[in-house]
């Protein structure tokens, strides 16, 4: 039997139109892999990013599951139209660009850089920072990114420390929090604080004026998470203060960040355009196949979204 493969990511057709039924092919699935589906009712999978005009999965009516190409699936979650599984993207590539990200802002604030790459006039400031040993940073979510972002600072000495939902164990020498319980133990007198929570109800507006100033005067602040994470107008305000020293910011509550937001002129602040991990086809193809082929197996599919709790 040929299986049908919904491609609904028109902006990325290009990268996987040859790449997807290769690997298809290489795992033994015959599959056709289109991007119009005329008669949706034929369709037995779904490859979707949430940016992508399809929202009303009512007609898909012999659908598997919708895989989405993003590991964040806030705009997707909520859709009651949409009844099969979903699994969001977890991937290698992703996973290692987004570490990439976290550690070379962390070590641009931690060294203090931007004092000698910006010094038009010439001073001698032999000021040496502290050892990463001396800081402590909070990891605000130890999922799939989270727990990689934590352990790469941990091998540089950083002490750090996770904070998720439920209680886990992810890293020897990585004491985790849990809960709104653990919350405070995680931010009090953190030097930087990473979020990479997803955006739900219950992480929304996390870092507030309270929790800001839990954390070590001039801490800095890393989000490639979501923009909701952070109360935008709580920040200016501990970036005035002094209270947080920088805030390095990858996601907004609004993409592109509008050109009039004060974020753009602040000199605390650092806008990176979403950027901080990309899906790449080559690693993120393999997933969506792996996923197809255990759909057809009968087995579980990975990295499923619970819908109860919106990640
Ligand atoms: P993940 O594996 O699902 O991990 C999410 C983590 O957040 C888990 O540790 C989870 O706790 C924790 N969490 C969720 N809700 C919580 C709550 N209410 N309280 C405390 N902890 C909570 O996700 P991921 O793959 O690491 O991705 C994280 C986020 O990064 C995505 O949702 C997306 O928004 C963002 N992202 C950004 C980019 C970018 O380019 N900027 C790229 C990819 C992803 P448990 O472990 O207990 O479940």
């Amino acid at each position: 039997m040929t299986l049908t493969v919904f491609f609904s990511a028109p902006a990325v057709w290009e990268e996987y139109r040859t790449l997807l039924p290769q690997l298809l092919a290489d795992a033994g699935i015959d599959a056709d892999v289109v991007i119009d589906a005329p008669d949706p009712a034929i369709v037995d999978y779904i490859i979707y990013a949430p940016s992508a005009p399809l929202q009303d999965f009512t007609p898909f009516t012999n659908c598997k599951a919708v895989l989405s190409l993003w590991a964040g699936v806030e705009r997707i979650v909520g859709n009651q139209t949409l009844t099969q599984p979903l699994c969001r993207m977890v991937d290698n590539s992703l996973t290692e660009g987004m570490v990439e990200w976290v550690v070379g802002h962390a070590l641009r604030h931690h060294l203090g850089m931007d004092r000698h790459i910006i010094n038009p006039d010439h001073v001698w400031d032999a000021t040496c920072p502290p050892l990463a040993r001396e800081r402590k940073v909070a990891m605000l979510g130890m999922g799939a990114l989270g727990s990689a972002c934590a352990q790469a600072l941990a091998a540089l000495n950083f002490r750090v420390v996770g904070w998720s939902r439920t209680d886990k164990k992810v890293t020897p020498g990585i004491p985790g929090y849990h809960g709104a319980e653990g919350l405070e133990s995680a931010l009090r007198n953190a030097d930087i604080v990473v979020t990479l929570l997803p955006k739900t109800p219950e992480t929304e507006n996390l870092l507030n004026a309270e929790r800001l100033a839990m954390l070590k005067p001039g801490a800095f602040i890393l989000n490639p998470g979501r923009g909701p994470l952070i109360d935008d107008e709580a920040l200016i305000a501990a970036l005035d203060s002094g209270q947080v020293g920088h805030a390095t910011l990858d996601v907004f509550r609004i993409e592109p960040l509008p050109q009039d937001h004060p974020f753009w002129s602040h000199p605390g602040v650092t806008v990176t355009p979403h950027i901080a991990a990309d899906t790449r086809a080559t690693g993120a193809a393999k997933v969506l196949v792996e996923n197809i082929k255990r759909g057809e197996a009968g087995l579980p599919l990975l990295h499923v979204v619970d819908r109860v709790f919106g990640y």
